[in-house]
């Protein structure tokens, strides 16, 4: 096991993954390329689902929050596993529409959606619209109006979490662009205007507090916050929200540093909270949304690249140059995010060579990862990045006009490709 259990080394010393050998799919498919491991990532789905059903009750769902990872395959597969799926755009819309997706399971998000998202949702029948501002909703009734429909709502609340300094501070996250903070009456006015409304039908709240923490307290503040909440608008309207969708946020290992989390544990500690807020208020338990999105996928997917130049600057830094970068992976660049790397061809060697893993593009800030202890490599070698499931692909882009990797699906050892890679024909489809 290397970071996780889907991930050995076989009797040749070459890294696997769900018993497949990387470096034959190196050679198989080329590289870049993006492999995920589907037994890991129908795994982690049931283990949300089961948790969520079993903690919060028959009618919680967790919503595979798509923007960390989207193309058709993977909405066929949360489809197959009963989850649900939250969508942040057209494009993300149309993916899961051309996967077939149950459009009544859909969670369609973000801050600023146009007219014309808002009557693509309400075409398809998308079963849940999180509206984020007035101006939204405003637009939403008219829309709704307009095609003789009631779209049915969640609001998005912004309960004044920073997750990053772990207790709740009432004021912490008001300075926000999304959604509408309790502290300033914001959250009070924009439920009051939604129940006055005729075509759009309001089914609860959503909160969502940040991504990749490990701490639960976070989490536990924001369900007492929003179950209180809830009670408050019972109080103030006569309106009993019963939907509440809490976001997704849960971290993942990328470095043997990292703790690993116990997923389904942690969702009993929130129901815990919930169940224990709802007796206090006198509050029906909530139909229960959460909206996992690395936690769902991170951990199935590494990348495979070939490496080309590896320099050793004496008094400085060595760097090992990949075939890849920040067009597959912008994560370093953006956030200074910490990988696992390792040569595949040799994964039982020592990591005992630190090195800058740089991309190909023309930007210093083009890096993987500074200061990775890593087996010494030469030209030819295969380099894995692990933990790459999650806002990879969903993040590439063309710079440099590269052509974006495939991705490969492994299953019982078998791969398959759900993602060709794209050709340089792909890059000047759209030039005229
Ligand atoms: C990004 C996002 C998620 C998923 O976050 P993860 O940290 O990937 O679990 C869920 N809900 C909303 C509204 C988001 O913006």
């Amino acid at each position: 096991m290397i970071l996780y259990p889907h991930l050995d080394v076989n009797s040749e010393g070459h890294l696997t993954i769900g018993g497949a050998d990387t470096v034959a799919l190196a050679r198989e498919f080329g590289t870049p390329a993006y492999i995920m491991d589907e037994n890991a990532l129908r795994a982690q789905f049931r283990t949300y689902l089961t948790a969520a059903r079993t903690h919060f009750g028959e009618t919680a769902l967790p919503a595979f929050a798509s923007k960390a990872l989207c193309f058709t395959e993977i909405y066929r597969i949360a489809a197959e596993e009963g989850l649900g799926i939250d969508c942040v755009s057209g494009g993300e819309l149309y993916t899961a529409s051309r996967a077939n997706f149950p459009a009544e399971r859909i969670h369609f998000h973000g801050n600023n959606k146009t007219d014309a998202d808002l009557a693509m949702a309400l075409s398809m029948g998308v079963g849940t619209i999180v509206v984020d501002n007035t101006d939204e909703l405003m637009a939403l009734d008219r829309i709704a109006a307009e095609k003789g429909v009631v779209a049915r709502i969640l609001l998005r609340i912004t309960p004044g979490i920073d997750p990053h300094t772990h207790r709740a501070i009432q004021t912490g996250n008001v300075d926000s662009k999304f959604g509408n903070a309790i502290v300033t009456g914001a959250a009070m006015a924009i439920t009051r205007l939604a129940l006055s409304l005729s075509h759009v039908s309001l089914g609860g709240f959503h909160c969502h507090v940040g991504s990749q923490i490990f701490d639960l307290d976070p989490f536990c503040d924001a369900a007492d916050i929003m179950m209180r909440f809830i009670a408050d608008v019972r109080r103030e309207t006569g309106y009993t929200a019963t939907d509440l969708n809490l976001g997704g946020g849960l971290g993942v290992p990328y470095t043997s540093t990292d703790k690993a989390i116990d997923y389904a544990a942690a969702i009993a500690d929130i129901a815990a909270i919930v169940r224990k807020k709802a007796e206090a208020l006198s509050l029906p338990m909530p139909r229960v949304i959460l909206e996992p999105g690395r936690s769902l996928v991170a951990a199935a997917g590494i990348t495979l690249y070939t490496v080309g130049g590896v320099k050793e600057i004496p008094g400085f830094k060595n760097y090992i140059s990949i075939d890849g970068g920040m067009p597959d992976n912008p994560r370093y660049a953006l956030y200074q995010s910490e990988y696992t790397a390792l040569i595949a061809n040799r994964a039982a060697a020592p990591a005992d060579f630190i090195a800058t893993v740089a991309g190909r593009c023309c930007e210093s800030g083009d890096l993987i990862g500074e200061g990775m202890p890593i087996q010494r490599p030469v030209r030819g070698d295969i380099l894995a990045v692990l933990t790459t499931g999650a806002y990879n692909y969903s993040m590439a882009s063309n710079y440099n006009r590269l052509p974006r990797p495939p991705v490969i699906l492994v299953k019982d050892g078998v791969a398959r490709v759900a993602v060709r890679r794209e050709t340089f024909e792909d890059l000047v489809r759209l030039d005229v």
